[in-house]
């Protein structure tokens, strides 16, 4: 009676610990899914935002460009009138009755001269700057192209992805319901708690070089031995998660 109860109870313990072990390996593949949909839809949105930006960018110079395109006319406009009255003065100069009216007109004549040399200043830099601007221009123009391109490339996977996984995590969760239902409920909640605490959502971990697979703390010898014989659930007692070792670890990484 007494060797009976002994051996199911063995039977009982390594069950548990193949149960939460692969219960563990079943929830990080879950939780590696979501890490994989959790950031494409991130660079989609950045990539969303980018080409707002782009756009705008674009509007703004096309806006600049006007605005220069604009004074460029305007000054070539002021060069015509301006020639426009050398001409006249030119030819009152052909008439004039004294020297004080020659020397007038060809002083107005000077200035005019000199306000075309300005407007033809102007008129250079406003056309590099026109010309900057439309390099920029064309610089955000194919920089837009190459980011519609790249949204629409990571949209696809993301749905791609979606898709995929949509399959794999319900499959997956009927594998937790499967290995949930043969683990009693104290021990689920124990490990569901380790588990929430635990960075990388790992409340089960493997014994690795004498250490906690863990937090990574020196495993005592004697309880090594203890969890070798599978007899008892042990929890590291640094980080409170449950071990395992890799004898153990690996018959059920084979299935
Ligand atoms: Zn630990």
């Amino acid at each position: 009676m007494a060797k009976a109860t002994k051996v199911e109870q063995e039977i009982t313990v390594e069950d548990k610990l193949h149960a939460l072990y692969n219960l563990q390996r079943v929830v990080s593949n879950i939780d590696e899914i979501k890490t994989l949909r959790g950031e494409l839809p991130l660079e989609v949105q950045d990539l969303e935002d980018e080409i707002v930006g782009l756009t705008t960018r674009l509007e703004n110079f096309s806006a600049e460009i006007a605005d220069v395109t604009a004074a460029i006319s305007q000054k070539k406009i002021e060069i015509e009138e301006a020639l426009a009255k050398i001409k006249k003065y030119e030819e009152q100069r052909e008439n004039v009755r004294n020297n004080r009216e020659y020397d007038n007109l060809s002083k107005e004549i000077e200035f005019q001269t000199l306000e075309i040399e300005l407007c033809e200043k102007r008129i250079r830099e406003f056309t590099a700057v026109k010309e900057h601007k439309s390099e920029e221009q064309q610089n955000a123009s194919s920089q837009l192209a190459e980011r519609k391109l790249d949204l629409e490339q990571k949209k696809g996977e993301l749905d791609e992805i979606i898709g995929e996984t949509k399959q794999e995590e319900e499959k997956l969760r009927e594998k937790v319901k499967e290995i949930e239902a043969k683990i009693e409920p104290r021990l689920l909640t124990a490990f569901k708690r380790i588990r929430k605490n635990a960075r990388n959502g790992l409340g089960v971990v493997v014994v690795e070089r004498d250490a906690c697979g863990g937090c990574f703390n020196k495993i005592p010898a004697q309880r090594q031995m203890d969890i070798k014989l599978h007899k008892k659930i042990i929890v590291c007692e640094y980080c409170g998660r449950i071990l395992v070792d890799r004898e153990l670890a690996e018959a059920d990484n084979q299935d």
